[in-house]
């Protein structure tokens, strides 16, 4: 885009496909390549979740002994977004931004939306206390939807809620979370053989540039390594689908069924050797890894020594901000990219007409009402102002997802989800193949931010 001086470029588009960045990153000085592979390299398609969806619900049934009538609840793939939370205890599904503020247009009780009074009687007022949200914290009484693995299991909890509270079937939401949480866990073997060399085109996406994007990585000598909690089983069905039988040739370490957090977070877990041909896990002591083999489990710790790869030459992609990022970031040095499959969609968004005259009306209207709500003789012009400036709200909010609105934003906040993302990813970017639109020697600035007590500063002044 070539600007010319003193012009605005108002109708600039976004690429859908542009990498962002929240830190400064030099990819000059990264030597090392590291993925996740579920819903990083692997982009699961809307059938995936159906599965999930399917196989936990008839888990339920079949070995809970649910009623037999929920198996006629059906997933509903738009119902729920990445980042949201839900209250274990009292079975609140809720978008929350980064002062921890609820988001009252936005908390449903399995698949009605909550009246604002009744929100805060359950949480006295509109604000969750850190120690609520604290992941893995003792008093954690809420779950974060930090991957897409629970949209569909959200779903599920939110359709035997809905049926349960029209049915007047008494029930406790602490009992359903916990038994969605174990059928889910118990239906991961059932997938991971689902998944075959036949079906997985019906599950997986192909991108068609990813072969090229590690071609070059490894072209120019970059390392290239995989740390993934999935089964070495599951990771090579996917893989041979999307590059090949020999995919391995790229990856200099492949380690399956890390467990991360607790890849980076504990010390004292060995590697072991996984056995392709007995599909077993070896027993002799690890002391290098060595490309073509695969390993199970290990730290980072550990990964570092044998490798010397260590803390701002390597970059690290995930999905899972958490899981995936937030060690690396905070005790390691990495640096780190998020891989957001939703974020093309929301800049499609973004750049509609539709959307910017919303949130361009709004502005206005936002505007006007700060310039004359101190005015007594006006109070019936803020009235309707305010009333004006909510429907543009609601509007704008629906235009990304009807019952919770954007991944990455409230109506004049970040996300509480958004929060995490700025703070634990250098870069993030819809697919690891956006990078291709860049050269191995870019660096990606990230924008400078208008602070409350700036003001704009237009080219054109
Ligand atoms: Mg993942």
């Amino acid at each position: 885009m070539k600007l010319q001086r003193g012009t605005t470029p108002r109708a600039v588009q976004v690429d859908p496909h542009g990498v962002f960045a929240n830190s400064e990153l030099d990819l000059n000085e990264i030597e090392v390549y590291g993925f996740d592979y579920d819903y990083t390299l692997a982009v699961y398609t809307v059938e995936f979740h159906y599965l999930i969806y399917d196989l936990g619900r008839d888990w339920l049934i079949n070995k809970f002994k649910y009623p037999k009538a929920i198996g006629e609840l059906e997933y509903q793939p738009g119902f729920a977004i990445r980042g949201l939370h839900y209250d274990i205890k009292e079975g609140i599904l809720m978008k929350i931004d980064l002062f921890h503020q609820i988001q009252f247009e936005s908390v449903y009780r399995g698949l009605t939306p909550m009246k604002r009074e009744d929100v805060e009687r359950v949480y006295n007022g509109c604000y969750i206390p850190q120690n609520m949200i604290r992941p893995g914290g003792e008093s954690s009484r809420t779950k974060q939807l930090n991957d897409l693995f629970s949209v569909p299991e959200i779903c599920l909890i939110s359709n035997v809620t809905e049926y349960f509270i029209k049915n007047n079937v008494p029930f406790n939401p602490e009992i359903l979370f916990y038994d969605v949480q174990n059928a889910v866990a118990s239906i991961h073997p059932i997938i991971h053989n689902t998944l075959n060399d036949s079906n997985i085109g019906t599950y997986l996406e192909k991108y068609s540039q990813l072969e090229g994007f590690l071609q070059r990585l490894k072209a120019n000598g970059k390392g290239m390594f995989i740390v993934t909690n999935s089964p070495f089983k599951f990771l090579d069905v996917g893989m041979r689908y999307m590059l090949g039988a020999d995919w391995q040739q790229f990856f200099d370490v492949v380690i399956v069924q890390a467990r991360k957090p607790k890849f980076f977070t504990e010390h004292l877990r060995p590697f072991r050797i996984y056995d392709k041909e007995t599909k077993s896990q070896l027993w002799e002591h690890v002391t290098s890894l060595e490309k073509g083999k695969v390993y199970v489990e290990g730290t980072v710790d550990q990964l570092q020594k044998m490798t010397g790869w260590v803390g701002h030459s390597v970059l690290y992609f995930g999905d899972q901000i958490y899981n995936d990022l937030a060690d690396l970031t905070l005790n390691y040095g990495w640096r780190t990219g998020a891989i957001l499959c939703e974020l093309a969609h929301e800049i499609k968004i973004s750049n509609s007409d539709d959307y910017r005259q919303t949130v361009g009306s709004m502005q206005t209207l936002q505007y006007l009402i700060e310039q004359t709500q101190d005015d007594d003789s006006r109070k019936g012009d803020v009235e309707q102002l305010l009333m004006e400036r909510d429907a543009l709200r609601k509007k704008s909010k629906s235009l990304f997802n009807p019952n919770f609105g954007s991944v990455f934003r409230t109506h004049h906040n970040p996300t509480y989800f958004s929060r995490r993302l700025f703070r634990y990813s250098d870069i993030y970017t819809s697919h690891v193949t956006n990078l291709m639109n860049y050269s191995l020697r870019h660096v990606y600035y990230p924008r400078r931010g208008l602070l409350p007590h700036e003001l704009y500063m237009s080219s054109q002044n």
